[in-house]
């Protein structure tokens, strides 16, 4: 079933907002509980690297240092200044009016490289966070390991998805594949089945194709030269930070959903989250302020900030170890920032499905392309009617006695679809063979890649003991 293109967390910038924000994860919710979007904490890292968190001193930038890593800094105002100028000389209004923008843009930017972020600024913020990380830092699996590897598995994890949730999945998924090799041999159904339950599964195909890359190319060695990195499939320029600066301590940047927020308050950013502008600055910002000691611990300093002490539904400002560079806080600007576009509404799609036993097998679809392509899912098509239910057999090529109602209907939310399904329950009396049809034992559904959406279907429609045996979120 193609609803047209599906669309995977952001990478780069704002990839992993979620970590402190609302998440809508492949697992969808019942009209009920559709309201409990997934909250995203921070990620990060610290930790257990074998001592103590308060064991290991926070370096301290000379001036020399701070000095060399300034010229390194993007600076978006000597970016953007030309192009203003440029294009001042038109004499369309509209155009007038953007360069105007573009011209008060560029004059913030260069308030906020030059002023309010000066060279001594970002170096007393780098070791205030490195210091409240060292104190405060949380002990997560990942955070105990340099392995570039597991890093990335990690990362990809949290895109779009709480802490808590993945933490259900990492160890299990790590004992799996427990290196890169073994992922890179693995059938796709059965890394999609070690990732049933977190959705969002175009990232643990894209996983898979990264490390067959590094297989194939690098000699199964992660690269460490960024450019390779973020030219591997699935890896932005934010995984590829991530993997830079915690697993080689390479002074990397990153910018998720939780640094951009720190950022827009700290450095009192006033234009919207997700432009292009903002990005820019964002992304200049976090360059200049990893070019330090510790870059690793420094990035994760920012993300565990944004996660647990400058979230987006509460600041504890008083406890907040950069509150006093802080511009929002100085000029009581916290509510207002960060400016966040508002989003569009997920698109409400009815969906009527199918569910086709014979005996104690299953039928199920597969699709390369679409929504939950390359999972396997009950068949469904658009329409919400016992006779759109009748298509969908007739294009299966499947024979079946529809009941003259529906099983049960739910709800299931995605990122930009509310899905509307109405479930038909019969008994399959025959089929002809087509690729991307199987009939599968219930009690080896586990073994497959199936889509959270087909799980919540199976037990909305089939309650009983019989699927005590599918996690449903
Ligand atoms: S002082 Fe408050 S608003 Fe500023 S960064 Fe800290 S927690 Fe956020």
């Amino acid at each position: 079933m193609n609803l047209g293109p599906t669309r995977a967390p952001k990478r780069g910038t704002t990839a992993r907002a979620a970590r402190g924000t609302a998440a809508r994860t492949g697992a969808g919710a019942v009209k009920a509980d559709a309201a409990k979007r997934e909250q995203g904490p921070g990620h990060n890292t610290r930790a257990a690297r074998g001592m103590s968190a308060r064991a290991k001193p926070v370096g301290a930038d000379t001036s020399a240092d701070v000095a060399s890593r300034e010229t390194l800094a993007l600076d978006v105002a000597a970016t953007l200044a030309p192009r203003a100028g440029r294009r001042a000389s038109t004499r369309n209004p509209r155009a007038r009016r953007a360069d105007a923008t573009l011209a008060d843009t560029a004059r913030r930017q260069t308030h906020i490289t030059s002023g309010v972020a000066s060279a001594e600024t970002l170096a007393a913020i780098r070791q205030a966070l490195l210091a409240h990380y060292d104190r405060h830092a949380r002990d997560l699996p990942w955070r105990r390991t340099r392995d570039p590897y597991a890093i990335w598995v990690s990362e990809i994890m949290l895109q779009q998805t709480r802490v808590d949730t993945v933490l259900r999945y990492y160890d299990r998924f790590l004992s799996r594949f427990p290196d890169l090799a073994s992922l890179a041999a693995a059938e796709e159904d059965a890394v999609l089945a070690a990732w049933s339950g977190l959705g969002y599964y175009r990232r643990a195909r894209l996983l898979h194709a990264g490390v067959r890359e590094v297989v194939a190319h690098y000699g199964g060695v992660v690269p460490k030269d960024a450019e390779q990195r973020r030219k591997l499939p699935g890896i932005g320029r934010y995984t590829a930070g991530a993997i830079g600066s915690i697993a080689f301590e390479r002074c990397e940047p990153l910018v998720d959903g939780n640094v951009a927020r720190v950022f827009a308050r700290l450095f009192g950013l006033d234009t919207p989250l997700g432009r292009k502008d903002t990005e820019a600055a964002l992304w200049s910002l976090a360059e200049r302020l990893v070019q330090g000691p510790r870059p690793g611990a420094l990035n994760q300093a920012l993300m565990e900030l944004g996660a647990l002490v400058c979230t987006k539904a509460a600041t504890s400002c008083k406890t907040c170890p950069v509150a006093e560079h802080c511009s929002a806080r100085r000029q009581g600007r916290v509510k207002q920032l960060p400016v966040v576009l508002k989003k569009a509404e997920p698109v409400p799609t009815a969906l009527v499905c199918v569910l086709l036993f014979s005996g104690s097998r299953l039928l199920l679809t597969r699709s390369e392309s679409g929504l939950f392509a390359g999972l396997w899912n009950l068949p469904m098509r658009p329409g919400e009617d016992r006779a759109a239910a009748a298509t969908l057999l007739a294009e299966l090529g499947v024979r079946a006695q529809l009941p003259p109602r529906r099983s049960a209907v739910l709800e299931h939310v995605l990122t930009h679809r509310r899905l509307q399904l109405s479930l038909y329950t019969a008994a399959l009396d025959g089929h002809e063979p087509r690729p991307g049809l199987r009939l599968q034992p219930l009690s080896q559904l586990s073994e497959l890649g199936i889509s959270s959406l087909t799980r919540r279907a199976l037990a909305a429609a089939t309650p009983g003991p019989l699927f005590d045996q599918l996690t449903v979120e």
